[in-house]
């Protein structure tokens, strides 16, 4: 892969080249060798043939020579059996006349160029010779005369050159003597042998004690000389290399019995004998050549067909690896297996652009409403962001969290649910639309604003962004959604009220990125809900521990699982007696880094997100765990706050049922206490969880009393026993008239209501005087003591009981 720091093998290393190169060369690698091996199989069974033929025209040649040789014996012997027959001669020979014999010797030789011309005797005695005959060769005549008698001619070299004898009897009627005629052998007859048979002739004269020489040759001068340098080894037959070029040789013997001998060297170049075949070698190269051409190019052609569909196979294949699914394979038409091959690769990229959509599907957009989901919304607010950066325009999130959504999933069905969010889904969508048309309209131009942008973040929360509005335009925008929900949804056959609270948060005067505006766009919208309802622009006010919120919620969970969460128990005193009756338990969170955390940081946190229904059910076990200790030490009762979240589970009171069954514990021993405001989220369905709960046997407080709106009038509908004064009252009594003049007529009222009364945050002994006066039935403060762990209560308790025992009236 490219990237990577591999040192590549050099071009020429075979491995190091590509594939086409690699088939291209290998091929044509194979079809070389093959075409060499023919080659030289032609070539030598052509020098073979060569060989053969060479030779046996050395030995067609060695027979033309005898004949030539014969040929010219006969005629020479013609001319010397005219002069025998010579009447003139005869007649001299027999009457001896040798000047006359010299004469027609003379005559004769000299007509037939003869170098020489002689009568002997029938002894072979030397008579007579011509005038004009070389002396030299005389002693030579003299020793051939015995075999001339045994045959008609006979070779010898007399000096340096060679001559042919012939010797012819003269008869009258009785041999009376012989004619002899010797002839020095010249070129000519090496080139007539020459013209004829297409050889060579040398003559080589090998004498006795010497090198042998070469006497005449139809060789070319340069070549005649460069054999005389080989002369001393040469073989008789066989292979003669003259000026470096191979020849045949074929060697005759000229001369018979002793004294220097002359022998026909008869050659042929080897190169002249395959010249005829050179042409068709020539044709055959040529041919093997663009064989080769034609070859390496069909298999360049055959190996790009193959490796150009790999190559583009894996430039797809780089392609998908980068997620690009777009582009189709190329080659998917072919019919062979790259066909296949590039059809199942396509296969596969349409089938991952497929998963791949599903995915993005799945990532970016919500599965129920189509709407855009929190991912993406998160995006497009990041990207909004990015871009009124340069144009310095504003930026508005709006978020909206439905009420009571619970209850309908609960109460209805998560079917109903699905189709409640559709529908609010939808009513969102309309209603930005004409919003958005009415803007239009007012500003006389662009129709819709291109970047707003509606998406369900999760649940029952929804969300939309407005690129360019700022806080007035966003709130003006809110109050017509919340319009658009005063029409109650119809969900089958029921008719569904809709409200919701709605958060505001702009950029960039409440946050500067994406997800500080999210967070401060929810934390207004929570703000939203705890209030009035409606629509809450954000303000750093509502917002004092936003930064401790962001991990809290899996800080939470992790507590729960890791038992990090404590019960705390601070006493109830009856004002009466003065004895401890009850306790509330109080949850701690024993953080590893940041200690004790108190409740205030963390339970509206667990309220917002539901969690908090997890954090009632572990502090209502772990009471009922301690309730029957608790009982023997003289605590009659415990009270276990419950949130709003709370009172809206169905389930509540069946979860509370099992955790009594598996600790032993009953109803009657437990009061919880609900706060005016978790009753007022939804009190038709408090109401019902309230029942429930009553039925059950538990004991309910309104905790909190006098911080909310509600009237006691209101309040005597419900099943409760215990109404508890909010410390805030309670504190303020010994300093404000105001404030005690409150805790009074609650007590009164409370009491004419068939109410107890507890007062909380008695934090020193003239409230509690105070409170005894007012007849206020219990009362729970750090003057007693503060909440403790339940290790400590019962020291506590020990010490408190025995000092306010069961027969004094006060403490
Ligand atoms: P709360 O239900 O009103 O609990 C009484 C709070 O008043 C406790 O605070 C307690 O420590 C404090 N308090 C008692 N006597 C005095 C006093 O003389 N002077 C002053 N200044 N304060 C006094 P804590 O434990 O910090 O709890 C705060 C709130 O957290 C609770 O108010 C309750 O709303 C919530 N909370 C605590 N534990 C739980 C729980 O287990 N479940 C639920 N749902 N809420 C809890
Ligand atoms: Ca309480
Ligand atoms: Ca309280």
């Amino acid at each position: 892969m490219a990237g990577h720091p591999t040192a590549r093998a050099p071009w020429w290393r075979f491995d190091a080249m590509r594939l086409s190169s690699r088939m291209a060369m290998l091929s044509v690698l194979l079809l070389l060798a093959v075409q060499l091996v023919g080659f030289g199989v032609i070539h030598t069974t052509i020098e073979r043939n060569a060989r053969s033929q060479l030779a046996e025209q050395l030995t067609v040649g060695e027979r033309i020579w005898q004949r030539l040789l014969e040929q010219r014996a006969t005629q020479l012997a013609q001319g010397a059996a005219v002069l025998a027959a010579d009447y003139a001669f005869r007649e001299a020979v027999g009457t001896h006349d040798n000047p006359t014999i010299v004469s027609a010797l003379d005559n004769h030789g000299a007509r037939i160029d003869a170098s020489v011309a002689a009568f002997l005797d029938t002894e072979l005695k030397l008579v007579a010779t011509s005038d004009a005959s070389d002396s030299a060769l005389l002693p030579v005549l003299a020793a051939l005369a015995p075999q001339l008698a045994r045959r008609t001619s006979a070779v010898a070299a007399v000096g340096q050159r060679p001559y042919q004898f012939v010797m012819v009897p003269m008869k009258s009627p009785l041999l009376v003597g012989f004619v002899v005629m010797g002839f020095a052998l010249d070129a000519t007859l090496a080139e007539d042998m020459h013209a004829l048979s297409g050889l060579d002739a040398t003559l080589v004269l090998q004498p006795a004690s010497a090198a042998p020489r070469v006497l005449l040759s139809s060789l070319a001068p340069a070549q005649a000389t460069a054999l005389q340098q080989t002369l001393a080894a040469a073989p008789a037959e066989g292979q003669l290399l003259i000026d470096g070029t191979p020849h045949l040789v074929r060697s005759v013997a000229l001369t018979a019995g002793d004294g220097p001998r002359i022998r026909a060297m008869l050659t042929s170049s080897l190169a002249r004998a395959i010249e005829p075949f050179r042409s068709l070698q020539l044709t055959l190269a040529a041919l093997t050549l663009i064989g080769l051409l034609l070859f390496a190019l069909g298999s360049i052609l055959t190996a790009r067909r193959v490796t150009q569909p790999l190559r583009s196979l894996a430039r797809a294949s780089e392609r998908l690896g980068r997620g690009d699914y777009d582009a189709p394979l190329e080659h998917t038409h072919r019919r062979d297996e790259i066909g296949e091959l590039a059809k199942a690769f396509d296969h596969m990229r349409v089938n991952i652009a497929a998963q791949q959509g599903e995915i993005r599907l799945l990532a970016y957009w919500d599965r129920l409403t189509g709407l855009p989901n929190r991912v993406q919304f998160r995006d497009a607010v990041r990207a909004a962001i990015a871009r009124s950066n340069a144009a310095h325009e504003h930026i508005a999130v709006l978020m909206l969290d439905l009420d009571r959504f619970k209850n309908v999933n609960d109460a209805l069905g998560y079917a109903s649910g699905d189709s409640l969010l559709k529908g609010v889904a939808e009513r969102l969508q309309q209603a930005m639309q004409s919003q958005a048309a009415q803007r239009a309209a007012l500003a006389g131009g662009n129709p819709v604003s291109a970047g707003d942008l509606l998406a369900r973040l999760g649940g029952d929360e929804f969300a939309l962004l407005l690129p360019g509005a700022d806080a007035r335009a966003a709130s003006a925008l809110a109050e017509q959604l919340l319009l658009a929900f005063e029409a109650p949804l119809t969900l089958i056959d029921q008719a569904v009220d809709l409200s919701a609270g709605v958060g505001i948060a702009c950029w960039p005067e409440h946050a500067a990125d994406a997800d500080a505006l999210l967070i401060r766009a929810e934390v207004a919208m929570y703000a939203a809900k705890a209030h009035t309802g409606g629509a809450q622009v954000y303000d750093p006010a509502i917002d004092t521990a936003s930064a401790l919120t962001l991990s809290l919620l899996s800080e939470l969970r992790h507590a729960l699982e890791h038992d990090e969460l404590r019960l705390y128990l601070q006493p109830k005193i009856a004002l009466s007696s003065g004895r401890a009756t009850g306790a509330e338990a109080l949850v701690r969170w024993q953080h590893p880094q940041r200690g004790l955390v108190p409740p205030l940081q963390f339970i509206p946190f667990a309220e917002r997100t539901g969690f908090i229904r997890r954090i009632t059910l572990w502090i209502f076990e772990e009471t009922a765990r301690y309730q029957a200790e608790l009982q023997r030490l003289g605590i009659a009762r415990i009270s276990v706050n419950l949130s709003t979240r709370d009172l809206l589970d169905h389930e509540l009171p069946a979860k509370l049922d099992t955790l009594l069954q598996r600790h032993g514990a009953v109803a009657q021993a437990f009061c919880l206490e609900i706060t005016e405001s978790a009753i007022m989220d939804d009190p038709e369905r408090a109401e019902a969880t309230l029942n429930r709960l009553a039925e059950r046997g538990f004991k309910l407080s309104i905790d909190d009393y006098g911080t909310g709106y509600s009237s006691l009038a209101y309040l005597q509908r419900l099943p409760v026993n215990e109404l508890k004064i909010d410390k805030a009252f309670v504190m303020a009594m010994v300093n404000e008239p105001g404030a005690a003049t409150i805790v009074r007529s609650t007590i009164d009222l409370a009491h004419n209501l068939g109410l107890t009364v507890v007062a909380e945050g008695v934090e020193n002994a003239a409230i509690l005087e105070h409170l005894r006066s007012l007849h206020c039935d219990d009362a729970q403060g750090f003057h007693m003591s503060k909440p403790l762990p339940v290790a400590e209560f019962e020291a506590w308790m020990l010490r408190w009981q025995a000092l306010n025992p069961p027969s004094r009236r006060t403490p």
